[in-house]
């Protein structure tokens, strides 16, 4: 009973409130989790085998909560990522068992990726929130059954990817194959890893393609259990690789590899640049990107106030503040205004900030001690460009990278606070009067990844949704995703979209074939 309750959109779980209903549920319902998963897998993981590093390299992955080494990892670089590609093209050569294989039988084996993981669900969330962070009750309650969904998705698209029979002028039959695009290079941040590898690789092996992967240096072990995972299930040798590593030796050398046909990247902007130039100035690999955001989350004062500063406390909080879609500009009509702030900084202060592993815990530490430093450093800009600071503002305990929720108001556009991703739990809050004045003010980003819009009037609703210039538009709700629904940004958001019949499109060449039919007396 409680999957049904919890297996639906991510936020459905956390909606009422990240607080009473996650505790509520999880003295039901939730195992007791150890605090100190085994670590079972730490190498790369190459045409099904585990090996060293060529170079011989480790680099050591830290639980956020304590400061403390979990556990050495294999580092890849160029050697390594030239090794997987080989691997990945030799499974992907035309007649190779995995071209060879029946597409319903492809949609099957990501089946069984989806029941694995379910059947390892506990000690797959134990090991995410000991590399992340993120409290226990969300990695196994909202994280793992979304990533056993988005598999489960994909699965079903394999053999219902379909061309088109195409009516060209003449004595011709037309039509279109969707075909894989080959080699395809994934490059994976740390704020949702397990969700994140499921995202690339549901669509990417549903249409056919073979996959070389490289995970966020902060939390590489839960993406090598799943490829443990992977080789049970049987997918065949050197379909997927999966290589830690850094960003500018092994994400650089995927994104300026030669023979790697697509590269698929989530992360900063800064970082998208780079990879869509080594594409460029490589091979001109297919590029899709999804990038940070500044969004905007509009309230108007006919809304339900209760609602809305829950959500709102939400959609900037949620996850440690470290979502791309995070609602960090939230913009309050005037005349509720007042009382919105308080109400916000009495919800923040609130917050359960503490042991991700505690069943109460709403809020666990920053991922490390880089983004640690960096928050920080946003809040002291806030408060030194004349922010008004409601509630936090400082560090939360004396271990673990935790960061007490805070909340600033009276924040003008040109803050830097306003203008910056911040990747933490600092709630902007800014005042407006005007439907057409705050819609040129939230587009006024260089992002443009999603928006939030709280009111009860549907003409006001859809009047902004539509001037809004962001690639997923919430209405009287936040985080809702879908397996089903896109996802990407516009602007420095992003380029392609991800998830749904649309991130299929990411991951196909399509072919069109033409053929002569004679006619009787010709
Ligand atoms: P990042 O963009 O540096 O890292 C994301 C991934 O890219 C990691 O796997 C990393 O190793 C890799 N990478 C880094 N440099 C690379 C390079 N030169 N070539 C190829 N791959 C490279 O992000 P970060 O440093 O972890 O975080 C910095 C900021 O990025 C955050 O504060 C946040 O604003 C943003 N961010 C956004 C998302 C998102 O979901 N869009 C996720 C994580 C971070
Ligand atoms: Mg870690």
């Amino acid at each position: 009973m409680l999957r049904s309750a919890v297996c639906g959109l991510v936020p459905r779980v956390v909606r009422r409130s990240a607080g009473p209903s996650v505790r509520h549920l999880s003295a039901a319902a939730i195992p007791v989790p150890s605090a100190q998963p085994e670590v079972h897998f730490n190498q790369l993981f190459i045409n099904n085998e585990w090996v060293d590093a060529q170079s011989r390299k480790t680099f050591p992955t830290i639980n956020p909560a304590t400061g403390e080494v979990i556990c050495q990892v294999a580092e890849a670089d160029q050697a390594d990522v030239n090794r997987a590609v080989k691997a990945a093209r030799d499974a992907f050569r035309l007649g190779s068992p995995w071209r060879r294989m029946d597409a319903s039988q492809r949609g099957l084996l990501l089946s069984r990726l989806a029941d694995a993981i379910e059947r390892d669900a506990a000690y797959l969330a134990e090991l995410e929130t000991l590399d992340n962070g993120k409290p226990y009750a969300i990695s196994y309650m909202v994280d793992i059954p979304t990533v056993v969904k988005c598999l489960r998705y994909y699965a079903g698209w394999a053999d219902k990817w379909e061309g088109k029979t195409i009516p060209i002028d003449g004595d011709y039959f037309c039509y279109t194959r969707h075909e894989p695009v080959g080699v395809c290079g994934q490059i994976i941040p740390w704020n949702f890893p397990l969700l994140m590898q499921a995202w690339k690789l549901g669509p990417a092996l549903a249409t056919g393609n073979t996959v070389v992967m490289k995970v966020a240096e902060q939390t590489p072990l839960t993406a090598l259990y799943v490829a443990n995972l992977i080789k049970e299930v049987g997918f065949p040798e050197g379909v997927v690789n999966i290589l830690p590593g850094m960003g500018p030796t092994a994400g650089a050398a995927i994104a300026g590899h030669m023979d790697v046909d697509k590269v698929a990247f989530t992360g900063s902007t800064e970082v998208g640049q780079l990879i869509q130039q080594a594409a460029g100035t490589s091979n001109l690999k297919k590029v899709t990107l999804e990038l940070g955001g500044k969004s905007p989350n509009i309230i108007l004062s006919d809304s339900n106030m209760e609602e809305a500063v829950e959500q709102s406390h939400f959609a900037l909080f949620f996850n440690q503040g470290q979502c791309c879609c995070a609602g960090s500009r939230t913009y309050v009509q005037a005349d509720i205004y007042d009382e919105f702030l308080e109400r916000s900084a009495e919800r923040a202060r609130k917050r359960v900030v503490g042991n991700p592993f505690d069943l109460k815990t709403e809020q666990g530490p920053q991922v490390d001690q880089e983004q640690f430093n960096k928050i920080l450093g946003y809040i002291s800009t806030g408060k030194k460009e004349g922010a008004k600071l409601m509630c936090g503002g400082g560090v939360a305990a004396d271990r673990g990278y935790y960061i007490q929720p805070t909340v600033f108001g009276d924040v003008q556009d040109n803050m830097t606070i306003a203008r910056e991703e911040i990747f933490g739990p600092v709630m902007q809050i800014l005042k407006f009067n005007t439907l057409e004045e705050v819609i040129t003010r939230a587009n006024d980003s260089k992002y443009g990844l999603a928006a939030g819009i709280f009111t009860k009037d549907i003409d006001k609703a859809h009047y902004v949704a539509n001037g809004l210039r962001a690639g997923t538009v919430w209405i009287n709700c936040y985080d809702v995703f879908g397996a089903q629904a896109p996802f990407g940004g516009y602007k420095s958001s992003g380029i392609g979209r991800e998830l749904g019949e649309y991130g299929l499109e990411n991951y196909t060449e399509v072919k069109t074939v033409t053929i002569k039919v004679p006619q009787k007396n010709s």
